[in-house]
C-alpha cells in the first residue's frame, strides 16, 4: 500500500501545530468530540429535509473508551462518517475545513450551528498519539475505509469493515517520556474532567464506560469492581435555558460549579443577545474580593465558549480593567474562531460582544445601587476602589461610564452617599462639592480645616482611599459643581474671604516675620476664617494637596525626588493663642520664633505629616512649660 504524503503546506503546518500552536495537549479531546459532534449535527441537518432519514435521538451519541494495556483511546461517533474521498480531501489536507463548506451551502436557521470551525482541529491528535487511525463508514455507504498516519510523514488509507455508520478515532497514546506524561490520557476520571472542562454542553451524550467499586453483597467488607456506561457531559447548557426556568439558586450552583469563587456572588446577570451580535452570557458580580485582587498577579477574563464548546478560560478582551472582577462566560456562534489569540483581538463580533456587556454590567450596577443599596454596599466594599482606578485610570476616559457607581463617606450621615445624592442635597448658597481627605473617617471629622464649611452647614464627602483624592481630580466637576477640597486656599464662602484679607492684612508683619522663619517650608502665613476653636491649620495652594503629597511621597518609583505641595501656615486671630504671638513679636522675638516652630509643628501633626524634628518639638514644648 502507497503512502500519500500531506500537502507542502499542511506538512509544515502540522509540524508547527504539534509543537506550538496548543500549549495545553488535553485539548486534543475538545477537537475530536466536536468534530464527533459536528458528524452528527450533519446528520440532523440532512434528516431535517430527507424524508428518508429520521432523526431518532436515542441513536445517536458519542463515545471514549480506554484500553489501558494496548495504551489506546478510541473516540467513536454514529455520525455521518466519510468516504473514501473524504478522508482523503478532510484529513490529507490541513486546515481545509469541510465543516465550513458544509455550513455555507446549508442554511442553519436555528441556532444549531456547527462548532469546530478553528481550522486544525484533527491534527491535535498528533500531540498525544503516536499513531491515529480513522475508520469511518459514510451514511449511505456499505464501505468502509481505515486511514492511519503516524504524523508529519504521511498517511495510508485502505479498504476494512465497519458494522454501522460511523467514524471511530483510535489514539495511540504516546510512552512516557522523562519530560511529559501522556499515560493520563488514559485514566478514566482525568478523561472524564477534560470532557467536563470543554465539552460538558455538547448537544449529544458523551458516554464513556467508567469503573467504580461497590460492597460485595454476599461478602462483607469485601469490594467489588464494576464498570457501567455513563453519560459525562450534562448537555443542555443553563445559558441556553429560559431566564422564567432559572432560580438564583441555579445560577449560584453554576457559580460554584464552575469555580468562578468560593463566595457567594452580589448578582448575576443573564444575557441573550440577538441582534446584531448573537450571544448568550452569564455574567455575575462578586461579594468578596479575590485574594490576589488588587494585585500583578489577578487575571480578568470571561469564559469563552463558541457554540457550546469553552474555547478560552479568560478571554480578557470582553472586560475593561475597571470592571475586571467580573466572572462568568460568553457563549457565541457568530464568532469566526481561529485559535490564535491575536486573531481573536482583532476580531469585530467579540468586540462588539465586549461593548454590549459593559454596558450591561454598568446599568446592573446602577440598578443595584437604586434598589437594593445594602448589597451594592458590600459589592463596594469589595471593589469600589477598582472603580475609583478606572475613574483615574486612561486620564480620565471612562469616568462618565464610572462616576455615577462611586460612594463617599458623607460627614453629615456618617454612611455612603453617592455624587448624585450629595449634590441633590446641596443648599442653593453652596458652591462646591467640598471633601476632606485623610486616613480615616475619625481623623477627618476633627481636622480643623473642616470647622468653616461643617458650620455653614455643608456636607462634607469624607475620602479615606489613598486613589480618591486623585479620582475626585480626575472628574473635576460633577453635574456642574466643582470639587473643593476643605484645605484648599479658597473655599468659595465669600463674606468670610474678606474678613480673612482685612485680619491678614492687619496683622502683615506678624506674618511676614512667622514667614520668614519658616522660610521654605510654606509659602504663605495668613489669617484664617476657616478656623473656629483650633489655633493653627495648613492649607494648600495649587492643585497639589497634602494628601496627595502624602500618598505620591509614599509610591516607591517616588524615589528622592519628593514632590512637595504649596502649604499655607493659618492662624486664627481669634484664638487667644493669638495675643500671645502678637505680643512675642513685638517684645521678644525668640520667643516668637519657638511659638511659630510649635504652631507650624501642630499643624504639621494635625495633617498626619511627621514633624521635621521630633527632638526640636518636644524640647519646644518643655522650653513653653518651664
Ligand atoms: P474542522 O472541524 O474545523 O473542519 P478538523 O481538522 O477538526 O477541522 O476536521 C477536518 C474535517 O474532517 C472536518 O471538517 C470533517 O469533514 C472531517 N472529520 C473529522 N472528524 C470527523 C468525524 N468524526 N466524522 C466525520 N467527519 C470528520
Ligand atoms: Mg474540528
Amino acid at each position: 500500500m502507497a503512502k500519500k504524503q500531506f500537502k507542502a503546506e499542511s506538512k509544515r503546518l502540522l509540524e508547527m501545530m504539534i509543537n506550538s500552536i496548543y500549549t495545553q495537549r488535553e485539548i486534543f479531546l475538545r477537537e475530536l468530540v466536536s468534530n464527533a459532534s459536528d458528524a452528527i449535527d450533519k446528520i440532523y441537518y440532512r434528516a431535517l429535509t430527507d424524508d428518508n432519514l429520521v432523526f431518532n435521538k436515542d441513536d445517536y451519541f458519542i463515545k471514549i473508551a480506554v484500553d489501558k494495556a494496548a495504551r489506546t483511546l478510541t473516540i467513536s461517533d454514529t455520525g455521518i462518517g466519510m468516504t473514501k474521498d473524504d478522508l482523503e480531501n478532510n484529513l490529507g489536507i490541513i486546515a481545509n475545513s469541510g465543516s465550513f463548506a458544509f455550513k455555507n451551502e446549508t442554511e442553519l436557521k436555528d441556532g444549531h450551528n456547527i462548532i469546530g470551525q478553528f481550522g486544525v482541529g484533527f491534527y491535535s491528535a498528533f500531540m498525544v498519539a503516536d499513531v491515529v487511525t480513522v475508520i469511518s463508514r459514510a451514511l449511505g455507504s456499505e464501505e468502509a475505509y481505515k486511514w492511519q498516519s503516524k504524523g508529519a510523514d504521511g498517511y495510508t488509507i485502505e479498504a476494512c469493515d465497519k458494522d454501522s455508520v460511523g467514524t471511530d478515532i483510535i489514539l495511540q497514546i504516546k510512552d512516557n517520556t522523562e519530560d511529559d506524561q501522556y499515560d493520563e490520557y488514559l485514566e478514566e476520571y482525568r478523561l472524564k474532567s477534560i470532557i467536563k472542562k470543554y465539552s460538558d454542553f455538547i448537544r449529544y451524550p458523551i458516554k464513556m464506560d467508567v469503573t467504580s467499586s461497590r460492597a460485595k453483597e454476599d461478602a462483607e467488607g469485601e469490594y467489588e469492581e464494576y464498570t457501567e456506561e455513563q453519560t459525562v457531559n450534562s448537555m443542555v447548557p443553563i445559558w441556553r435555558k429560559n431566564k422564567s426556568e432559572l432560580t438564583d439558586e441555579d445560577y449560584e450552583n453554576f457559580y460554584m460549579e464552575k469555580r468562578y469563587g468560593f463566595d457567594k456572588p452580589v448578582s448575576h446577570i443573564h444575557i441573550k443577545a440577538d441582534g446584531a451580535v448573537v450571544y448568550n452570557a452569564i455574567l455575575y458580580i462578586p461579594e468578596n474580593t479575590p485574594f490576589d485582587y488588587y494585585t500583578k498577579e489577578y487575571e480578568k477574563g470571561l469564559e469563552l465558549y463558541s457554540n457550546g464548546v469553552l474555547i478560552m478560560d479568560k478571554c480578557a478582551d470582553l472586560l475593561p480593567d475597571y470592571f475586571s472582577f467580573v466572572k462568568g462566560m460568553v457563549d457565541s456562534e457568530d464568532l469566526s474562531l481561529n485559535i490564535s489569540r491575536e486573531l481573536l483581538q482583532h476580531d469585530r463580533q467579540l468586540k462588539a460582544i465586549a461593548k454590549n456587556i459593559q454596558s450591561k454590567i454598568k446599568s446592573q450596577l446602577q440598578s443595584l445601587l437604586k434598589d437594593d443599596r445594602e448589597k451594592y454596599e458590600k459589592f463596594y466594599a469589595s471593589f469600589g476602589r477598582q472603580l475609583k482606578f478606572g475613574v483615574y485610570n486612561d486620564y480620565g476616559m471612562n469616568k462618565e461610564v464610572l462616576q455615577d457607581l462611586l460612594l463617599f463617606t458623607s460627614s453629615k450621615e456618617k454612611k455612603l452617599v453617592s455624587l448624585d445624592e450629595y449634590v441633590s442635597h446641596m443648599p442653593e448658597d453652596q458652591k462646591y462639592i467640598y471633601y476632606a481627605a485623610g486616613e480615616s473617617v475619625e481623623r477627618l471629622e476633627k481636622l480643623p480645616q473642616t470647622e468653616l464649611v461643617a458650620d455653614k452647614g455643608y456636607e462634607i464627602l469624607y475620602l479615606t482611599d489613598d486613589i480618591d483624592e486623585f479620582a475626585i481630580k480626575v472628574i473635576l466637576n460633577y453635574k456642574d459643581k466643582e470639587f473643593k477640597s476643605v484645605s484648599s486656599g479658597d473655599l468659595g464662602i465669600e463674606a468670610d474671604s474678606a474678613e480673612e484679607k482685612a485680619d491678614t492684612e492687619e496683622n502683615q508683619e506678624l506674618f511676614t516675620a512667622m514667614k520668614d522663619l519658616l522660610g521654605d517650608k510654606v509659602k504663605e502665613v495668613k489669617a484664617s476664617k476657616r478656623l473656629k476653636s483650633h489655633p493653627v491649620c495648613l492649607s494648600t495652594e495649587g492643585e497639589l494637596t497634602i494628601e496627595m503629597e502624602k500618598v505620591l511621597n509614599a509610591m516607591p518609583s517616588a524615589g528622592g525626588q519628593a514632590v512637595k505641595a504649596d502649604k499655607v501656615l493659618e492662624i486664627n486671630v481669634n484664638h487667644d493663642v493669638f495675643q500671645s504671638l502678637k505680643n512675642a513679636h513685638e517684645t521678644d522675638k525668640e520667643k516668637l520664633s519657638l511659638y511659630t516652630s510649635l504652631l507650624y509643628n501642630q499643624a504639621l501633626l494635625i495633617e498626619g505629616l511627621p514633624v521635621g524634628d521630633p527632638v526640636e518639638f518636644t524640647n519646644d514644648i518643655c522650653k513653653v512649660m518651664v
